[in-house]
């Protein structure tokens, strides 16, 4: 007998993976310039050229023993004070390096923080729409998941809803801003209520309730800025990844940070360098932690994303299709014009746009497209949008 619940995890693949799978198979079929796959949020904009530069000077230039070998588990010291050092500057706040744990991405920080924190019968609270991957994590430490829906018009946090979803268990929240799949950026005003409300709730229950703050996409916003969660509300926990910024999903390079006033914030980290030991995730990829305080603070190009998002935006407003504003990230969520969004997936299909139904994503009736894309497909993929639009007899505006 082996473990079950792995066995299931390892053989259904996600939502996003079976379209990036059928797009791979119809490519193959019809030819690339052929299929419109809006599948997948991995990064095509190219590393600052900072990063290609660091990594051959340090190949070049460090004795290969030591450029190879072994870090201590949290991560080199002088990478951490670095990091450190970059989050004081650019947010005017006061993170320790000892406090800072290096990981191999989002992904790891967010597995090491949950089984850092998480006690038997304790529930997770996660704002629909999510990265699916959350329910993952969360049911993988024996907690409970906890769905609270984002305002439907906005996806802004509904702080209510959220007030009356935490109970004597909830250990924490899980936030992402800017956001997978809605590319909503969280307004410092509901960060701000959100925060009065913790503190009640931490008051009523005499126990903090933890955030944690799903940042891969901090830099990756256009017109507005992105507040910095662990400076409005107190109780945060960092988890960061240089995946999109420096476009380097395959890499797995990030970092906890376990934010200055987070209570009982030293035994916690503590909790977060057993769990990284009791997981495997120690001693991140030494590479490109030495590659680090090189390149904070540079990012891929954000001005090619903007170009995308505007082009594509135009696309679906002259096709009449209703969307949520999209402020950061590179994704756009769309709302079905049918109130099944797999039938109207299954309908893009026959136009080879390919796009990702929301139900995975806690919240039914839209769809995901991923904009990390080239621009020349984009453009290519204009007809396909129109076409699909007259099926649903859509109007849109010319602009
Ligand atoms: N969190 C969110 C919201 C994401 O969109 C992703 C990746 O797409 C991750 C976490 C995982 O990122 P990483 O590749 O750094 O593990």
């Amino acid at each position: 007998m082996i473990s079950q619940k792995n066995l299931e995890l390892g053989t259904k693949s996600s939502v996003i993976r079976e379209v990036f799978e059928y797009g791979l198979k119809r490519k193959a079929e019809i030819g690339e310039d052929k299929v419109f796959d809006y599948s997948l949020g991995n990064p095509n904009i190219p590393s600052p050229k900072k990063v290609n530069e660091t990594l051959k000077k340090l190949i070049q230039e460090s004795d290969p023993t030591e450029l190879h070998g072994y870090s201590s588990g949290p991560g080199y010291v002088n990478v951490r004070k670095a990091v450190a050092s970059y989050l004081n500057e650019t947010y005017a706040v006061n993170e320790s390096y000892s406090r800072i744990y290096m990981t191999c991405g989002a992904a790891a920080s967010l597995t090491i923080t949950l089984n850092a924190l998480v006690c038997e019968g304790d529930e997770i609270i996660v704002l629909a729409p999510y990265f699916p991957e959350y329910k993952v994590f969360i049911e993988h430490t024996g907690a409970k998941v906890v769905e609270v829906m984002c305002d439907k018009e906005t996806m802004q946090p509904d702080v209510a809803a959220i007030c009356q979803a935490i109970n004597e268990h909830t250990k924490g929240i899980i936030l992402n801003s800017p956001n997978n799949p809605t590319g909503a950026v969280y307004s410092s005003m509901v960060l701000a209520e959100l925060s009065s409300v913790l503190s009640e709730k931490e008051l009523q229950y005499s126990h903090p309730i933890y955030v944690i703050s799903d940042e891969p996409y901090r830099e990756l916003v256009y017109e507005s800025s992105v507040p910095y969660t662990a400076k409005i509300i107190k109780n945060t926990i960092s988890c960061y990844s240089f995946s999109k910024s420096l476009s380097l999903p395959g890499e797995r390079i990030g970092y906890i940070c376990v934010c200055e006033r987070c209570e009982d914030g030293d035994n916690i980290f503590s909790a977060i360098c057993g769990a990284g030991r009791a997981l495997g995730y120690v001693c991140a990829p030494v590479l490109f932690q030495k590659m680090i305080p090189e390149v904070l603070g540079a990012t891929s190009s954000i001005d090619e994303y903007d170009k995308n998002r505007r082009e594509i935006k135009r696309i679906l407003d002259e096709c009449g299709f209703k969307y949520i504003e999209p402020e950061g990230a590179f994704y756009i969520f769309i709302k079905s014009p049918t109130e099944n969004a797999r039938d109207f997936c299954e309908e893009a299909k026959n136009f080879e746009l390919l796009l990702v139904r929301s139900d995975e994503f806690g919240c039914p009736g839209f769809v995901r497209i991923a904009y990390c894309v080239s621009n020349k497909m984009i453009k290519s993929s204009e007809e396909a949008w129109k076409k699909l639009a007259e099926k649903y007899r859509l109007t849109g505006e010319r602009k």
